[in-house]
């Protein structure tokens, strides 16, 4: 089967309806061993130091593997797609261009949707039978994000690795569903977990290796991942149409916020950290989050894939400490 790489998340129910391997090309980079020379290698080729990792990353990444062709999503992503796309033209990747309208027009978005269908060869009728399918599996993905916030019993990590993986389910539906049944039987037994914080985590997913992990360690948790929900479609729907209408991340900023305001709400927040990545035009969005949701916010800034450095940890200890604080003189009497 011919593998179909992409770079942000885009309707995978046509690919796997056209029989094709989806392969999310951010997670890829993400996971591969050696991520850092990956950045390095883009940047011996002559990638500027002043881009953003995650395109240096998906760059080698998709000059190395083995693709039959890229769906570059050149509106609702990143302003760096289409010299992304260019560059990767130049090596001789194919490209088929896909694009979210800035103002969720349905009309629009429902093109961009039919030319993908065309442009694989699969009918309507094939993809909503995948969609059945997919949605299976994205409410089970649901019920992971639920333990995760209800029943305390799934780890920030483990929520986000999840979640983010869903965007191209590992490009094999069948194993996909079984990791995720065979995570939900293990989790079912597991206790809650009693830490003092509740963060969310807002932005596009970490480029560090250990966020969560050092965040667990100050007898905090992360109980809400954003973009990685987003990326797991968590609305019930009925059309292809309606589901990525729904989804917040491709569109402006303020169905965002509402969408983090509500859950912040809803999984009783206690403060949000809100990742932005070194040279990224999203970073601007810092400003507009902090205006206009009501709680601390600590902006973390990656460049490259590395472990957290001491500067961002003493950071977070003290971000936490500053909650940890606020907590207790609210409970006091
Ligand atoms: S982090 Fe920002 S600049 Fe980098 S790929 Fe994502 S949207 Fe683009």
């Amino acid at each position: 089967m011919s593998k179909i790489g992409f770079t942000t998340t885009i309707p995978i129910e046509i690919l796997f309806a056209a029989g094709r391997i989806p392969v999310d090309l951010n997670n890829v980079f993400i996971t591969h061993p050696q991520k850092k020379s990956l950045v390095e290698e883009a940047e011996l080729e002559g990638f500027p130091r002043n881009i953003c990792g995650w395109i240096k990353g998906i760059y080698t990444v998709a000059t190395r593997s083995d693709l039959d062709e890229v769906i570059a999503v050149t509106q609702g992503d990143c302003s760096n797609t289409q010299a992304l796309m260019e560059t990767l033209q130049l090596k001789g990747v194919k490209i088929f261009p896909f694009a979210y309208p800035y103002d969720r027009d349905e009309e629009l978005l429902h093109l961009q949707i039919r030319k993908m269908m065309e442009h694989f060869g699969v009918t309507e009728a094939e993809v909503g039978r995948v969609k059945m399918k997919l949605d299976v599996i994205r409410e089970r993905l649901a019920l992971i994000d639920q333990l995760t916030w209800q029943e305390d019993t799934v780890s920030g990590f483990e929520n986000h690795y999840f979640l983010v993986s869903s965007s191209d389910m590992k490009g094999d539906l069948e194993a996909f569903q079984e990791e995720v049944e065979d995570f939900l039987r293990e989790a079912k037994g597991r206790k809650r977990s009693n830490s003092e914080i509740r963060l969310g985590y807002v932005g596009v997913p970490p480029i560090y290796d250990d966020l969560y992990s050092f965040v667990e360690e100050l007898n905090t948790r992360v109980v809400f991942n954003e973009t990685q929900r987003q990326f797991s479609m968590p609305y019930r729907t009925t059309t292809l149409l309606q589901q990525y209408l729904k989804y917040t991340y491709p569109y402006d900023i303020f169905s965002r916020l509402r969408d983090i305001r509500e859950e912040a709400r809803r999984r009783r927040i206690d403060g949000l950290l809100h990742y932005v990545q070194s040279f990224c035009f999203r970073q601007i969005e810092d400003l507009i989050l902090r205006y206009e949701v009501d709680l601390p916010v600590l902006t973390l800034e990656g460049d490259k894939p590395a472990p957290l450095d001491a500067r961002t940890k003493v950071r977070i200890e003290s971000f936490i400490e500053l909650l940890k604080g606020k907590k207790e003189g609210n409970s006091s009497p």
